[in-house]
């Protein structure tokens, strides 16, 4: 079964296309700029040079229709009839409480997902045109739709909610949803897998550390608190994003700085983290190069993240009441050595064992990254978001026609 998995932002859309029973990738892509004359299309099919193309997209319809086109190409394609796409998985950022995990879509789940515009309201209208485009060029294609959020709904009332008046969580939906749940839900599966142990019997910390980032406490397979919260702006610090900070200096900051909304929402939002602090970047490579040349403002940034994700696994041990093993994944996670590296070398009260040499090699791989006998693990595992949204797709599929 062919599965086209779809991620789709508000100018852009990323896809790849599976092969569910041989696991592999058929093609995978992206449009960027849509609604410009100058829309990019890059097109990488397997075994095949990878097509650019400069065009007008002015819609999303266009660009699933010029991604269709491209699958089956005769040169470009890895298909011979888009009848060989047998369904399409959506990555849609928030479910709410109404979504527990993925389903396939009908009219229900779209009015659904209309609802909670209010709390997405920069990706699931997004998501939303990626659905309606494929509807427009393939009607009779099932959809199905993986959220970032679902993975955490397993999580406790004390940890999803806020103390502040219950009114705003009865009335608004005020409370901890938390995201990247695909991810950890992954890497978690495949830490115990790693492990060789039920994944029922482990406490993970998984911390997912890209542009954006996120840490979650995994017990028994089941999400128990993850760092971001109502939106993906709380927990860590990030690329561009403020994460933990005093609710106080929102309207204090506000005041002094005579900032509407949408400017205090923006200067958290786009314009804190990494960037802000370093005053340089909001990419951890360059905060990496910056400060091992000496730049004093990118040593600060580095220190300050690092710290603030070492607080977090520190919490959630505590939430757990211990942890067997803690997880890097995402591009940070998966690439920077020097993170890791000052991260677990404060973990030794954990029980924490980093073997420095395992941190510097097999990058791209599944591997551990403390000594095998150390009593907590330490593991960097490669995400795979887009293989959980085309298994997830794979198995709704499956049980509807079995
Ligand atoms: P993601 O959002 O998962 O794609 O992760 C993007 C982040 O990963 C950016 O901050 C990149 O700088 C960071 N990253 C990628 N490769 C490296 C690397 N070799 N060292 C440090 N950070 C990296």
């Amino acid at each position: 079964m062919n599965i086209l998995v779809i991620n789709a932002g508000s100018s852009s859309l990323k896809y790849q296309l599976f092969h569910i029973e041989n696991d592999t990738v058929l093609a995978k892509g992206r449009v960027e700029r849509i609604g410009m004359e100058t829309a990019i299309l890059v097109h990488e099919p397997k075994d095949k040079p990878e097509v650019h193309e400069v065009s007008e997209i002015l819609e999303h319809t266009t660009a699933i229709r010029k991604v269709l086109a491209l699958l089956v190409h005769p040169e470009h394609g890895v298909l011979a009839s888009t009848a060989e796409i047998h369904a399409v998985g959506h990555r849609v950022v928030h479910g709410g409480e109404s979504f527990k995990s993925s389903v396939l879509v009908n009219h229900e789940v779209k009015q659904e997902i209309k609802r909670l515009f209010d709390l997405a309201p920069l990706h699931n209208p997004a998501h939303m045109l990626g659905i309606s485009a494929v509807e427009a060029n393939m009607p009779d294609v099932p959809q199905a739709v993986v959220f970032d959020t679902a993975f955490h709904q397993t999580m406790p009332a004390q940890a999803y909610l806020y103390p502040v008046p219950m009114a705003l969580y009865r009335k608004h939906k005020v409370r901890r949803y938390g995201f990247h749940g695909t991810s950890h839900n992954y890497v978690s599966d495949r830490a115990a897998a790693f492990l060789g142990r039920p994944l029922e019997q482990l406490k993970l910390i998984t911390c997912h550390i890209g542009n954006g980032a996120s840490c979650a406490a995994i017990e028994g397979g089941k999400s128990v608190d993850t760092s971001m919260g109502m939106t993906p702006l709380e927990g860590l610090m990030m690329g561009t994003r403020s994460g933990d900070l005093d609710p106080a200096i929102v309207p204090y900051a506000m005041g002094k700085e005579d900032l509407t909304i949408g400017e205090i929402s923006s200067m958290l939002n786009k314009h804190s983290g990494l960037q802000a602090i370093s005053g340089l970047s909001s990419d951890m490579r360059e905060i990496t190069e910056a400060m091992e040349a000496g730049d004093k403002n990118a040593k600060l940034a580095f220190e300050m993240y690092e710290y603030r994700l070492r607080k977090y696994i520190g919490a959630y041990a505590a939430a757990m009441n211990g942890v067997d093993a803690i997880v890097f994944t995402a591009g940070v996670g998966e690439n920077s050595e020097a993170l890791r590296k000052r991260v677990c070398e404060h973990l030794t009260y954990l029980g924490v064992e980093f073997d420095d040499a395992a941190n510097r090699t097999g990058r791209g791989l599944e591997r551990r990254i403390s000594t095998v006998n150390s009593k907590v693990q330490v593991l960097v595992i490669p995400t795979n978001e887009e293989w959980v949204i085309a298994r997830d797709t794979y198995d709704l599929v499956q049980s509807t026609t079995h």
